[in-house]
């Protein structure tokens, strides 16, 4: 999939003006969450989408997964006003999350992202139904870490960056890696861990993908220790 975004990209880049303002920012935040619990959380969604629903659409009737979205959107403050769309796609992972094709035409600022979660249940075996509540909100958060990255790159860091993750395995382990960290130092340890783990004795997933979520993410062990160091 990556491999047609990144032609589109090209096409793209020939024809468009790069825009570019480096911004950074500070994500520390309170790591001491508990587990959550969807029956705690089901007649909140009225709420959550009064109070964060600002510039999100999510294409999806699920109301679990809508519910862990803004649950797991609360530990990132910084992306509270942030263009986002959540859409069901057969896709082969169970999300992931991306600038909207045509990025390159937009300032940073304004640049629009979406996640999308696999909608097949064939595809890897890991199908985001069968996800706890509290795991969901993990799986989530680690998308936002991703697209809390994007948001601090500029259209030519963007562009250079997603041809090294496409390209290169190292790179792609680097930033899988980094954006379980990002969650983690969101106070998403727990959550990451209790889907990683049920990833990890799911005899449903693909033995393919299981292979490839031990090699480019933190494994159990990896996450605690993460925990640890960031979690106080
Ligand atoms: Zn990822």
């Amino acid at each position: 999939m990556w491999r047609y975004f990144f032609t589109f990209c090209i096409l793209q880049l020939v024809n468009s003006y790069l825009y570019g303002q480096e911004t950074h920012s500070d994500f520390k935040i309170d790591c001491d969450t508990n587990v959550y619990l969807f029956a705690e959380y089901k007649d909140s969604l009225p709420f959550y989408e009064k109070h964060f629903g600002r510039n999100k659409k999510i294409n999806i009737r699920d109301k679990k997964l809508k519910l862990a979205f803004y649950v797991a959107l609360r530990h990132y403050p910084e992306l509270k006003d942030v263009h986002m769309k959540v859409d069901l796609k057969k896709i082969s992972a169970t999300m992931m999350a991306q600038p909207t094709p045509g990025f390159l035409f937009h300032k940073q600022e304004n640049r629009r992202y979406q996640i999308f979660v696999n909608k097949t249940k064939a595809n890897n075996g890991m199908y985001y139904k069968d996800l706890t509540f509290n795991s969901q909100v993990g799986w989530i958060g680690h998308e936002f870490a991703h697209i809390l990255d994007y948001t601090q790159k500029t259209n030519k860091q963007l562009f250079i960056f997603i041809s090294k993750y496409i390209s290169s395995k190292k790179e792609l382990k680097k930033t899988e890696c980094e954006a379980d960290r990002v969650a983690i130092r969101h106070g998403l340890g727990k959550q990451l861990l209790e889907g990683v783990n049920y990833f990890y004795n799911n005899n449903r997933v693909s033995k393919a993908y299981r292979e490839k979520k031990k090699s480019y993410y933190l494994s159990p062990e990896q996450i605690e220790i993460e925990m640890a160091e960031n979690c106080e």
